[in-house]
């Protein structure tokens, strides 16, 4: 598992270096935003520590640019933050990073949120075998088929449309992420939509109504306020 670090502080690079290795982790480093997009090209990372002040490049276009490949790994995304309230300007901006630490954090912290990274990094490679899964959900991509369970004996397979399956989908390989309208919308629809983009509200409306004990309460399908949804489970 390679993990890359981008921090412009020596200080702190080193310290997430020593913390990560001494986890047997395996780290590069990057000082600066062009670095950092010249190694993940080059070594293709499972984990990107990012922190969000950088010189030149700053840590929301380093993780954009990122998004933006075709890489045949998509890293997960670790962005560090030197205060609480910047915590809402990346949300709020949707580039994709996966989880969020704010500085000062111990190094024991850290430890456990690239854990956790890496434990969802492998349900991506379950994904990449087309079936993924979470507690209560599990989609096969190639037999098109959606299944919740109900309790351990049963479960119910799941009546979707296309829309309301690749919505689910995407959810599932990427809980607990935050998702914003115009994300969603790229992700299903690609470059063919012209339209409002609170359609993806009906959408998850109805999605809600097939998957939630009570839709008007959503336990899996979670609304974050002023940016768009994400899945929990
Ligand atoms: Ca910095």
């Amino acid at each position: 598992m390679e993990v890359l670090i981008v921090e412009d502080e020596p200080e702190i690079a080193q310290l997430i270096r020593q913390t990560l290795e001494k986890e047997n982790f395996s780290c590069c480093t990057a000082d600066n935003g062009f670095k950092a997009l010249t190694i993940v090209q080059q070594k293709q990372p499972d984990v990107i520590i990012l922190d969000l002040m950088l010189p030149g490049l700053d840590g929301l276009e380093v993780c954009n640019r990122v998004r933006q490949q075709a890489y045949s790994k998509d890293p997960y995304i670790l962005m560090l933050t030197a205060r609480g309230e910047e915590i809402d300007r990346v949300i709020g901006l949707s580039t994709g990073a996966d989880d969020y630490l704010v500085k000062p954090f111990s190094p024991r912290e850290l430890v456990a949120r690239v854990r956790a990274l890496l434990r969802r990094s492998l349900r991506h490679e379950r994904q990449n075998n087309q079936v993924c899964q979470t507690k209560h959900f599990s989609i096969d991509l190639d037999q098109h088929v959606a299944t919740r369970q109900l309790d351990s004996q049963s479960s119910e397979t799941l009546d979707l449309t296309t829309l309301e399956f690749n919505l689910l989908a995407t959810f599932l390989s990427y809980p607990n992420r935050v998702w914003s309208r115009t994300q969603l919308i790229d992700k299903l629809w690609g470059n063919d939509f012209f339209g409002d983009e609170r359609v993806v509200d009906t959408h998850i409306r109805r999605l809600r109504k097939k998957i939630e004990p009570d839709a008007a309460n959503p336990t899996f399908v979670k609304t974050v306020v002023g940016v768009g949804y994400k899945f929990e489970d």
